[in-house]
């Protein structure tokens, strides 16, 4: 499992991922030349962060 976020939504993020998948989610911050097509999973905000595991 992947959630792109912003940083406003990280900790709703890693709430959701430890929820789901009862792991330690992985945190991982993007390059802002990165993909600017990526919008967070929770707003319309462009992600900063890819949380996974
Ligand atoms: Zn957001």
């Amino acid at each position: 499992m992947k959630v792109y976020c912003c940083e406003e939504h990280i900790e709703l993020a890693l709430d959701v991922i430890v929820d789901e998948c009862e792991t330690a989610p992985i945190m991982e911050k993007l390059q802002p030349e990165g993909d600017l097509s990526t919008s967070c999973e929770y707003c319309r905000n462009a992600a900063a962060y890819l949380v996974g595991n």
